[in-house]
C-alpha cells in the first residue's frame, strides 16, 4: 500500500502524522523533512517487483546519505551502493556491513582503496583498465583477494537529462562493452582478484525500462563470451537510476520492469543487483522554507519574487539540472494566487527554487518544496557562508532530528587564518 508522506489534514501540509508547522517550530527552517514510512514502503514495493528473482537491492548512498535514512534501509536489509571511502564510513556508521556494499565510481583512490579492501567490501565495480591494475597492486600489497565486476558501458542512450546520462560513449563511465571481455581475460588471470559480476549503470531519473533491457542484451552477451573463456559470473548489476515523478513525469513502472526481468533471467543462475536511490528516497523529502519578503513586479513587466530563507546551497537541483520541483503552501492563504519566483538569498540569478509557480503568499509563510528526499541535502554547499540546513525524519506521529543545523563555528573549525 502506498504511503501518501505529505498530505493535508484539515488545511495544513502534514508529514505522515506530523504538522510541517510544529517541525519548523521546534527546529527553525530551512530544514529536510523525511518520511520514513514513504522509504520503507518504496523499498518493500521493490522487493516485491523482484519477487521472483534471487536479487539484491543496494542503496546508492549518494542519493541521501544521512545516517538516520542509511540505518532505515539498514533495517530492511538492504545492501548499498558507494562511491567513495567516506560513504563507507557512513554505511558502517549506520551499522551496515562492508560485505554488503558494492564499490562503485571512476576514480577511486588508493587511500579508498585499500580501506574498502581492508574492510573487505562486497564488490569493487571497476571502471578501467587502470583501476584494475590499481586494484590488483593494492590487494598484493595487503594480502587480500578482491572481489570485482566490471562496469560495462553498453552505450545504451537512458533518454534523460545529459548531466545524469552515465552509459553513452560520450560518458566517463565504464569499459566500452566491446573491450571489457580482454579486461575480463586480465582480471581472470590475477590471483589478487576474484571475479563476481557483471555490472552497469546507465544513469538517472529514467521513466522507461526499454534502456535497461537493451543494456541487460548487451551484459548478456558478455556473459556468454566470459563463460566461453571459463569465467562464471555471480551476479548481474543493472545499477540504479530508476525516475520519479517530480511534476507530471510519469514515474518508472517497478512492477513491470520486476516483471520483464524475471523473464529474461528467471531460468539463470545469477542474482540479479539494483543501485536504486532517487527511487527510493526522492519522493520521501521536502524541503520546508520560510518565507523572507514578497517583492512583486514593479509593474506588469516585472516578475513577482518570493524570497525565502532556503537557497540554491540547500537545493542546487533547479540551477544545476533546471529540475522542476512541487512548491506547497504549509498553511492555506486567503492571499490572491499569482504567479511568483521562489528564490533564496544567495547573490546569484541562478539562485531560483521554482519559477512562475501559481500561489497564494504572505510573508512569514512556510512553504514546501516537494521530491527533495534524493539529491537535496547531499549537494549542498556553504556558499554565501550559509550554514547547512537540518534534518528530520518523521515516523508516524513522531521526528527525531537527524542532523543539527551547522553552525557558523562549525564552518569555520577548520580554516586557519594567518597569523
Ligand atoms: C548515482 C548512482 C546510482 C543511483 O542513481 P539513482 O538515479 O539515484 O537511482 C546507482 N549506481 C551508481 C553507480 C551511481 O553512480
Amino acid at each position: 500500500m502506498a504511503v501518501d508522506a505529505f498530505v493535508r489534514i484539515n488545511g495544513e501540509l502534514h508529514a505522515e502524522g506530523v504538522r510541517l508547522t510544529e517541525i519548523a517550530e521546534a527546529v527553525g527552517t530551512p530544514v529536510f523533512v523525511y518520511s520514513r514510512n514513504h522509504f520503507v514502503d518504496r523499498y518493500q514495493q521493490m522487493e516485491q517487483a523482484l519477487n521472483g528473482l534471487d536479487h539484491r537491492i543496494c542503496y546508492a548512498v549518494k542519493a541521501n546519505s544521512n545516517l538516520g535514512v542509511l540505518r532505515c534501509f539498514q533495517e530492511l536489509g538492504a545492501g548499498f551502493d558507494i562511491v567513495s571511502g567516506g560513504e563507507l564510513q557512513r554505511v558502517l556508521a549506520a551499522g551496515g556491513a562492508a560485505e554488503n556494499v558494492v564499490f562503485s565510481g571512476v576514480g577511486k583512490s588508493e587511500a579508498d582503496i585499500d580501506f574498502a579492501l581492508k574492510l573487505g567490501v562486497g564488490c569493487f565495480n571497476v571502471e578501467s583498465a587502470s583501476e584494475l591494475e590499481r586494484l590488483i597492486r593494492r590487494a598484493r600489497l595487503l594480502g587480500v583477494v578482491a572481489a570485482v565486476s566490471l562496469r560495462v558501458n553498453p552505450n545504451v542512450d537512458p533518454g534523460t537529462h545529459p548531466y545524469i546520462s552515465t552509459g553513452l560513449k560520450q560518458n566517463k563511465f565504464g569499459i566500452p562493452a566491446a573491450a571489457a571481455r580482454q579486461v575480463y581475460r586480465r582480471a581472470a588471470n590475477a590471483p589478487e582478484l576474484r571475479i563476481v559480476g557483471v555490472d552497469c549503470h546507465i544513469g538517472s531519473q529514467i521513466s522507461r525500462m526499454e534502456p535497461y533491457l537493451d543494456a541487460l542484451d548487451r551484459l548478456l552477451e558478455l556473459i556468454d563470451d566470459l563463460n566461453e573463456d571459463g569465467i562464471e559470473i555471480e551476479h548481474i548489476d543493472l545499477g540504479g537510476g530508476m525516475g520519479v515523478t517530480y511534476t507530471d513525469e510519469t514515474p518508472f513502472n517497478m512492477a513491470a520492469y520486476g516483471a520483464a526481468l524475471s523473464r529474461r533471467l528467471g531460468n539463470r543462475h545469477e542474482t540479479v543487483v539494483l543501485e536504486p536511490g532517487r527511487f527510493l528516497v526522492a519522493n520521501g523529502g521536502i524541503l520546508l522554507t520560510r518565507v523572507e519578503y514578497l517583492k512583486p513586479g514593479f509593474d506588469a513587466s516585472y516578475l513577482n519574487f518570493a524570497i525565502v530563507d532556503a537557497a540554491m546551497n540547500d537545493l542546487i537541483r533547479p540551477a544545476l539540472y533546471q529540475a522542476q520541483h512541487p512548491v506547497q503552501s504549509v498553511l492555506e492563504s486567503q492571499a490572491e494566487v499569482q504567479l511568483w519566483d521562489i528564490v533564496g538569498p544567495v547573490c546569484e540569478s541562478g539562485d531560483f527554487l521554482a519559477k512562475e509557480r501559481s500561489l497564494a503568499l504572505e510573508e512569514n509563510a512556510l512553504l514546501a518544496i516537494g521530491a527533495a528526499g534524493a539529491y537535496g541535502m547531499v549537494q549542498s554547499s556553504n556558499y554565501n557562508s550559509r550554514g547547512r540546513a537540518a534534518e528530520v525524519l518523521v515516523d508516524g506521529k513522531s521526528f527525531t532530528v537527524v542532523r543539527v543545523r551547522e553552525t557558523v563555528r562549525d564552518q569555520l573549525r577548520l580554516e586557519l587564518p594567518r597569523e
